[in-house]
């Protein structure tokens, strides 16, 4: 059974947004929020200040909270394990985005529905890698098989040392992280749906 997933490297990740600019345009996200977006987080002073860019995007929980917090049943998760809202079941009542952890979830000003990323679902089921994915210019986010040893996504969590955000939060992400400076608990914003100018935080 395909269990699909994102790995994505800190090591190479240049904050170029083009990850961003390309779901926005995939799924013509309205201004003002997000379904993937970079966060910028600054540690340290000069002469020793780093800037750490983290893409952050739903992680497709195994264990999502906002799938089990939503009372119309909106929220499905495919075989291959995107979790999915699907808009015509949708009522706007904003369980789900007081339920996950990652501020992932945001609302439609035009459609008045809760949206998130779909890991492209349509892409995929045509063998096709999600937009943000194919944008990389760096190669940084691999997408795939999670349960096929053969798989480049596979292949690279074996070889790395690898870990999620908010572990803490119990949901068993999808989206994994080469994190070898440790940046992910430096995130200080809530999550995806928040200002990118709040973000530019850090321990200064
Ligand atoms: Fe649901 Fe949030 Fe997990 Fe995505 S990150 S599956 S929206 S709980
Ligand atoms: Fe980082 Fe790739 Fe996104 Fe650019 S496109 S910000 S390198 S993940």
């Amino acid at each position: 059974m395909t269990r699909l997933g994102m790995l994505i490297d800190l090591n190479t990740c240049i904050g170029c947004h083009a990850c961003s600019v390309a779901c926005k345009a995939e799924f013509d996200v309205p201004l003002g929020v997000f379904r993937d977006t970079v966060k910028y987080v600054e540690q340290g002073q000069y002469p020793q200040a780093t800037r750490h860019f983290i893409p952050v995007l739903c992680n497709h929980c195994e264990d999502a909270p906002c799938l089990n917090a939503c009372p119309t049943d909106a929220i499905t998760r495919l075989p291959d394990g995107a979790v999915l809202i699907n808009e015509g079941d949708c009522n706007l009542n904003r369980f789900c985005m007081a339920a996950c952890p990652y501020g992932a979830i945001y609302e439609d000003p035009d459609k008045q529905v809760a949206q998130k990323c779909t890991l492209c679902a349509h892409r995929t089921a045509e063998g096709r890698q999600p937009a943000c994915v194919d944008a990389c210019p760096t190669q940084c986010r691999i997408f795939g098989d999670l349960d096929d040893p053969a798989s480049e996504i596979a292949r690279k969590m074996s070889a790395n040392d690898i870990t999620v955000w908010k572990p803490e939060a119990g949901t068993s992400p999808r989206v994994y992280y080469v994190d070898p400076r440790n940046a992910l608990p430096l995130i200080e914003s809530d999550g995806v749906q928040v200002d990118p100018s709040t973000d530019l935080r850090g321990d200064r």
